[in-house]
């Protein structure tokens, strides 16, 4: 299985080398895993005749656009987490687009300003909370959080991971940096453990009986009850929507932007609007039990069974202005070393 998989991400690099001058075809770089993709890639092409060709790439992806310059193959970037968005843009490697159907597509609150980059799902960052001891509306806000009843029983990965700079950056767009580093050291003061693992391994500690409150991203529920030996894990919880005080949960996205050198920009902006589309929205959400983003799309059975919550309504460009500040923070309060 994993060979396989690697001589198709090593087939897919050699083809957009070999095929980049030809007109019809459009190059994907991304950062999300190529499955994700191949029901989109597939309905797109047979709908306009353009060959996809993408090209996975887990790490590194600023310095290989760079470097690559004026001859870089990227027609298209599709990534996660607002960080890697906003840093794709500010090295300058994205160029904007003016789309009547991506405007209407997006939602203003995911797109840039700049039109640089377009979301095509959501992800909220919330709580698993355990089922047997956290009550029902024991925890209805971030700010919640600090209550010393939480004292040595939340969970969570480093607090510099992009998912809880993002969170942070988001509280302090709405409450300011001092309230933001308060509220962050009232959290570490209320850990269970120091800082460690992924998100899953944060509910997996909930199941051992570490702690009662992880904060994690949704799709993580999904991705467990898929997993036979994580199961358990995602059963022994449930998903809390916090809300910033007087705001929605915090959500993060995954995105598309068209890199700056495209050496097939007609064939890049076509696959952006579908890709945008609700219904390949839906798709795509769908493949990593994310939320679609255009108005009247909805999620899977099984995410919408998680329940609704209303998202944060800050542009997440808003939110990516703060990062370099949340990062400050919490190095300031120690937040990694309980
Ligand atoms: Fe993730």
């Amino acid at each position: 299985m994993f060979s396989l998989k690697s001589f198709c991400q090593i087939s897919a690099l050699a083809l957009i080398t070999a095929t980049s001058a030809q007109a019809e075809d459009v190059n994907i770089y991304s950062y999300r895993q190529p499955d994700l993709l191949k029901p989109l890639t597939d309905a797109f092409t047979a709908q306009t005749g353009i060959n996809v060709n993408v090209a996975y790439i887990d790490k590194g992806l600023i310095e290989r656009m760079k470097a690559e310059g004026r001859r870089s193959p990227a027609d298209v970037v599709l990534t996660v987490d607002i960080a890697l968005l906003a840093a794709i843009v500010d090295a300058d490697l994205t160029q904007a687009v003016a789309s009547d159907t991506l405007a209407k597509n997006v939602p203003a609150q995911y797109r840039d300003p700049d039109n640089h980059w377009f979301g095509l799902s959501n992800r909220a960052r919330i709580a698993y909370a355990s089922k047997e001891r956290v009550a029902d509306g024991e925890l209805t806000t971030y700010e919640d959080l600090v209550d010393p009843k939480w004292r040595g029983r939340i969970c969570t990965r480093s607090g510099k991971h992009d998912y809880n700079i993002a969170l942070t950056a988001a509280m302090i767009a709405h409450s300011g940096e001092a309230a933001a580093k308060e509220w962050l050291a009232g959290i570490k003061e209320n850990l269970a453990r120091k800082p460690q693992g992924n998100d899953r391994a944060q509910v997996k500690a909930i199941w051992a009986g570490e702690c009662d409150i992880a904060i994690g991203n949704t799709y993580y529920m999904g991705q467990m009850l898929s997993d036979p030996e994580q199961k358990d894990w995602a059963e022994s919880v449930r998903i809390i929507f916090p809300e910033f005080d007087g705001h929605g949960s915090h959500v993060n996205i995954s995105g598309v932007a068209l890199a700056k050198h495209a050496p097939n920009p007609e064939a890049a902006l076509k696959l952006m609007e579908f890709l945008t589309s609700p219904a390949a929205q839906e798709i795509y959400a769908r493949a990593n039990f994310e939320y679609p983003i255009a108005e009247g799309t909805k999620p899977s059975d099984l995410v919408a069974s998680w329940g609704s919550f209303r998202a944060d309504e800050i542009n997440l460009m808003e939110v990516a202005k703060h990062r370099a500040a949340a990062l400050r923070i919490t190095e300031e309060v120690d937040f990694d070393n309980k």
